[in-house]
């Protein structure tokens, strides 16, 4: 658009310069290259236009050179689509991102942009499912809401991640502590169909190394052999996102481990590259680098590999029936938000550190997560309470014929 436009302008100048084309054969050679000749040269077919009494082209207002789109927004701020980070800007409080990152994370966001809008040009079959348009303004006027347009070397549109999550439904959080924005797609319980029965089995730590609680050891041996048994049985191991699209799963089932213990990532993460299978590691966000626990490296690869979903079991694994209304707050928001730091993803199922919850929790989790989840109570039936999901505790003492008819 702006080389389009240089050229026009250059038209544009022959013309107020004064000079004509020659009207056929060959220009006659300027023995003069200056002077007001030039407004005459070879020009016998056309008017003359009046002579020229400066050497150069009239004044015209020469178009602004643009400013380099950093010194326009200088202020970066890091912008995790998922999990992934790419740097955008910031202006105004505004968290922008260049339209071609967004399309790289979500081809759906296809679009083109004329200057004035950004349009998405994905093939749509529901009509009312197409996105809207977004307006754009030059950069340097914008005001914190639009698309920014800038044309440098090449054009670009810069989308506000906040319009994204609005219009599209994703989570978005906002993390200026680390000059960080995160945008994750929302699970929508509406979405989950109901009525179906879903295993959600609970684990702890997976050794043989038995430093606590010996039940919540389950021996990396049995761990095998329950993996082998699911997928030589045709269950599906799921992640609670994938509940939307139940219907795909003919077995839905989800392994769901508490604590984050660092066993997950030395004896179970090699199981379930081995075997393929999806499992959900609920982690106590301030434990995560501590002795016994995981650190945030290794949630993180755990997270980044796609077979782990990292959810949270609050900061400080307190009971939160015993805590007042403000700190419960407290430890569901923000294990919340450095759940997200540590994966780049915002979390939306809490697991309730020993079950412990009362009305308080069940009225902060729905601003925070789409789930809560329980210690017990069995085969879970999706629609009965997005907030008390029941599970099934498998301990160290079952065996594979337990573990078989603990599914059934
Ligand atoms: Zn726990």
């Amino acid at each position: 658009m702006r080389k389009m436009c240089v050229m026009l302008a250059l038209l544009a100048c022959l013309a107020g310069c004064g000079m004509t084309r020659p009207a056929g054969g060959t220009e006659p050679a300027a023995t003069e290259p200056s002077g007001g000749e030039w407004g005459v040269l070879g020009a016998e077919s056309v008017t003359p236009v009046p002579m020229q009494t400066q050497t150069q082209a009239p004044e015209e207002t020469p178009e602004p050179k643009p400013a380099s789109l950093a010194e326009i927004c200088p202020e970066k701020v890091t912008v995790w689509l998922d999990g992934v980070a790419v740097e955008g800007l910031a202006r105004d409080g505004a968290a922008l991102v260049e339209a071609g990152q967004w399309t790289d994370r979500w081809s759906w966001f296809r679009g083109d942009g004329d200057g004035k809008t950004w349009s998405f040009t994905g093939e749509w079959t529901d009509e009312q499912a197409k996105p809207p348009e977004i307006s754009c303004v030059e950069a340097e006027r914008f005001s914190g809401v639009e698309c920014v347009y800038y044309s440098g070397d090449e054009e670009e549109y810069w989308i506000p991640a906040e319009w994204v999550a609005l219009r599209f439904g994703y989570q978005y959080l906002e993390d200026p502590e680390q000059q960080a924005v995160y945008v994750t797609p929302y699970v929508d319980t509406q979405e989950i169909p109901t009525g179906v029965s879903v295993p959600v089995l609970m684990y702890h730590a997976v050794s043989d190394d038995l430093w606590g609680i010996e039940e919540l050891f389950v021996s990396p041996d049995d761990m095998r052999a329950q993996l082998e048994y699911l997928t030589e049985n045709g269950y599906d191991p799921i992640f609670f996102s994938d509940l939307s699209h139940l219907s795909d799963y003919d077995k839905p089932v989800i392994l769901t481990l508490d604590d984050g213990y660092d066993d997950n990532y030395t004896e179970l993460f090699p199981l379930l590259q081995e075997y393929d299978v999806k499992a959900t590691v609920f982690v106590i966000t301030g434990f995560l680098g501590t002795e016994h626990y995981m650190t945030a490296d290794q949630a993180r690869e755990m997270s980044e590999s796609g077979l782990v979903d990292i959810q949270s079991h609050t900061v400080h694994h307190p009971e939160l029936e015993e805590l007042d209304y403000d700190a419960q707050k407290d430890e569901i928001s923000q294990s919340r938000l450095e759940v997200a730091r540590v994966t780049g993803r915002i979390p939306y199922v809490l697991a309730y550190p020993s079950g412990s919850r009362n009305d308080d929790t069940l009225s902060i989790m729905p601003d925070y997560y789409a789930l809560g989840v329980d210690m017990n109570g069995g085969t879970w039936v999706t629609g009965e309470s997005w907030y008390k999901v029941d599970r099934i505790y498998i301990s160290r003492m079952d065996t594979l014929d337990d573990f078989a008819a603990k599914l059934s």
